[in-house]
């Protein structure tokens, strides 16, 4: 046998643990022990309550660093390991075994023996087979799918070994295994430590009961954190027996050429959203009620927007329905006691000379009492010149309009719009030819407009008559002023020139009072959409708000889960989960919340949409608003998550494992 081999898998000199420190005096755990265990031992440590073994198993299994001494774990000295190769001892070396099972209770004992696996990075079909054959062979096969609580203690003890082989296990810790069981379990779980030690895994056993310590081949007593016996001095100890046991310099070689496999990240991602959505589904009305606040903020994003964006639109089409060369000119009061100002038709016909003026329409309009039969209707009648189908964009599709002959000869001739083709002449197959009354005067219908409200949304436009200028002045409202101007400018990208041309020339007419005013649909469009972009602005800043809300609820969330499931933690780190594991798994959790969040926030989104349009609101949903808010969604997932994930993982193994 050459040297190496008998180096001592473990080896302890002097280890010394004390806790407080500070304002407290410190009270020394461990005072010096000085332990070696070789490849293929039984050993048991035993020693009153209180006297520092599991102080001692914690240190053994690095999950707990002595405060002096040295610890070389086959021939390496443990102080200069860092956390991952710590983490990689706990998961390829060690197995543990605790008195109170430490099972994860949401998982079931498949999962629960699994975990050691996936933090190995092993396949999931291999991981599967052999935590089924490990649960078989501790006679479980049976109780796979159960959970913790559905497992008698003996059983749940089962399955922990089970767990502590999974990775492999060449060294059982075992901290009171017996502790918490009835007389039969407890024997059970004996024989099966035995049968492990004569396979060649070194069982280093804890316990307080002599009896117990007496199965072991080698039996340690410890008293108040010394050794006070060993019933094999290290020295004499024989050459391992048992061709089974893996021996030190084997391990020390797979610690040297370990890889830190990333590759497991899917594994550890999927067992990350299955522990995420079981914790979610346990908690799920907290749950709901925390994601309030992302529900809320994704789904007023996408809603609001969609309704600035539906109304935009619509603003738009109706104002371009017609034409965007359009300019109105008005009468206007300069100052709010003086009266508005009058456009007389000389006005008119200096305007139609400017160059920039294409056509120019006066328009004597009032809103005026029609009668057709017995039916009563208002809408508005104006006079206007056969302008009027050009300058509006506005065919007729019945009939057709009134000629220039009409004009000069004032015919009480009407063009009716498709609102009061519906409303007053609803009953009549073919209203050409029929006689209408506006104001008592019998005008006859000549033709019906196009629908404008189909292409505008604004029904109101169809709600009107045209008739001859002449007619509307002799008939109906006297020979007054134009209402309005409709002046078309020569060119549609020209628009701002003509109006500085016809405000000039008004201002010059009008003995420079600017007592008129002038409008257009272009500066109408852009004002309007001006005020739907500061308006979305608003309500994009109160959906951040929610989001904000949303995101503290998440991380209130995060945190009182970190708190209720630190034992949890410990048991990961316990059985090698890496600091980086754990904090993947609760930023996934954090992630997987919001996720759900925002779906739920777009499917909310998407039913308000279907009610709005429904109720006949424009909405014009963006594929863009929606990722947009699912993305912020996310982020404030990963964002409020990262301060509790990280907080998870910089937990101390001992203490989450220890706490209540
Ligand atoms: P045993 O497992 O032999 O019953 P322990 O190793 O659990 O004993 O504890 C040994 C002593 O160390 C006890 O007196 C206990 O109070 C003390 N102790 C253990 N953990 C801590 C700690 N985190 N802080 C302070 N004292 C501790
Ligand atoms: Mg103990």
């Amino acid at each position: 046998m050459g040297v190496e081999v008998q180096t001592p898998l473990i080896d302890l000199k002097g280890i010394r643990k004390s806790y407080g420190g500070g304002d407290k005096p410190p009270v020394d755990v461990l005072r010096g022990i000085d332990l070696a265990i070789h490849a293929g031992e039984f050993v048991a440590i035993v020693g009153a309550s209180g006297s520092g073994k599991s102080t001692l198993m914690n240190i053994l299994g690095c999950l707990d660093r002595p405060t002096s001494g040295q610890y070389l774990f086959a021939g390496e000295n443990v102080a200069g390991l860092d956390s991952d190769a710590l983490a990689w001892l706990r998961r390829e070396a060690f197995g543990f075994v605790f008195q109170g099972y430490h099972l994860i209770p949401s998982g079931s004992a498949q999962e629960n023996v699994e975990m050691p696996a996936i933090y190995a990075g092993t396949p999931a079909a291999e991981r599967h087979a052999r935590a089924a054959a490990l649960l078989d062979r501790l006679g479980l096969a049976s109780r796979t799918a159960n959970r913790p609580h559905q497992l008698s203690g003996g059983q749940q003890q089962r399955v922990s070994i089970a767990r502590a082989l999974m990775n492999g296990g060449h060294i059982i810790l075992a901290d009171e295994p017996t502790g918490a069981l009835d007389t039969h379990s407890g024997a059970e779980v004996m024989t099966l430590l035995d049968e492990l030690a004569s396979q060649g895994h070194v069982v280093i056993l804890i316990t307080h009961d002599r009896q117990v310590a007496a199965r072991a081949k080698r039996v340690i007593e410890i008293s108040d954190g010394e050794i006070v016996s060993d019933t094999a001095a290290a020295d004499d100890w024989p050459q391992p027996q048992g061709g089974n046991a893996l021996q030190a310099v084997d391990l020390r070689q797979r610690l040297a050429d370990r890889i830190e496999h990333n590759g497991a990240w899917k594994g550890e991602m999927i067992d990350a959203i299955h522990a995420a959505w079981r914790v979610m589904w346990i908690n799920r009305f907290r749950t709901a009620l925390t994601l309030l606040g992302i529900v809320i903020g994704v789904a007023s994003v996408v809603v609001m927007l969609a309704v600035g964006e539906g109304s935009k639109r619509q603003v738009m089409a109706q104002m371009g329905a017609f034409g965007s060369n359009i300019l109105y000119l008005n009468g206007h009061a300069p100052n709010p006691r003086t009266p508005p100002g009058i456009i007389t038709l000389e006005d008119v016909a200096a305007l139609a000379a400017l160059p920039q003026v294409k056509r120019i329409m006066p328009v004597n309009g009032s809103d005026a009492g029609i009668r057709f039969g017995n039916v009563d209707h208002k809408s508005y009648v104006g006079g206007n010149d056969t302008h009027f189908p050009a300058i509006f964009n506005w065919p007729v599709v019945e009939g057709s309009y009134f000629t220039e002959a009409d004009e000069r000869s004032a015919a009480a001739v009407a063009v009716i719009g498709k609102k009061v083709r519906d409303t007053l002449l609803k009953d009549v197959a073919n209203p050409i030819g029929q006689y209408i009354l506006i104001e008592n005067v019998p005008f006859q219908v000549v033709g019906v407009l196009a629908e404008k409200g189909a292409s505008s949304g604004d029904q109101d436009s169809d709600d009107r008559i045209a008739v001859p200028y002449s007619a509307a002045s002799i008939r109906l409202f006297g020979n007054r002023n134009p209402e309005y101007v409709a002046i078309a400018a020569s060119d549609a990208r020209k628009v701002k020139e003509a109006e500085q041309a016809i405000d000039q020339l008004m201002m010059s007419l009008h003995g420079n009072k600017r007592d008129f005013e002038l409008t257009n649909n272009a500066a109408m469009i852009q004002a309007e959409a001006r005020t739907q972009n500061t308006l979305s602005l608003m309500l994009g800043a109160i959906a951040a708000i929610s989001l904000l809300v949303g995101g503290i609820g998440v991380m209130n969330i995060m945190l009182m889960t970190v708190r209720e499931r630190t034992r949890e933690i410990g048991i990961r780190m316990a059985t090698g989960a890496r600091q980086r594991d754990i904090l993947r798994q609760f930023l996934t959790e954090a992630v997987m919340l919001s996720v759900v969040g925002g779906l739920t926030g777009i499917a909310l989104a998407l039913l308000i949409g279907g009610v709005l349009i429904v109720s006949k609101v424009a909405v014009a949903f963006s594929l863009a608003a929606v990722f947009g808010a699912f993305t912020c969604a996310l982020i404030t997932g990963v964002v409020f998550g990262f301060m509790p994930a990280r907080k998870a993982a910089r937990l101390d193994p001992v203490a989450a494992l220890t706490s209540v």
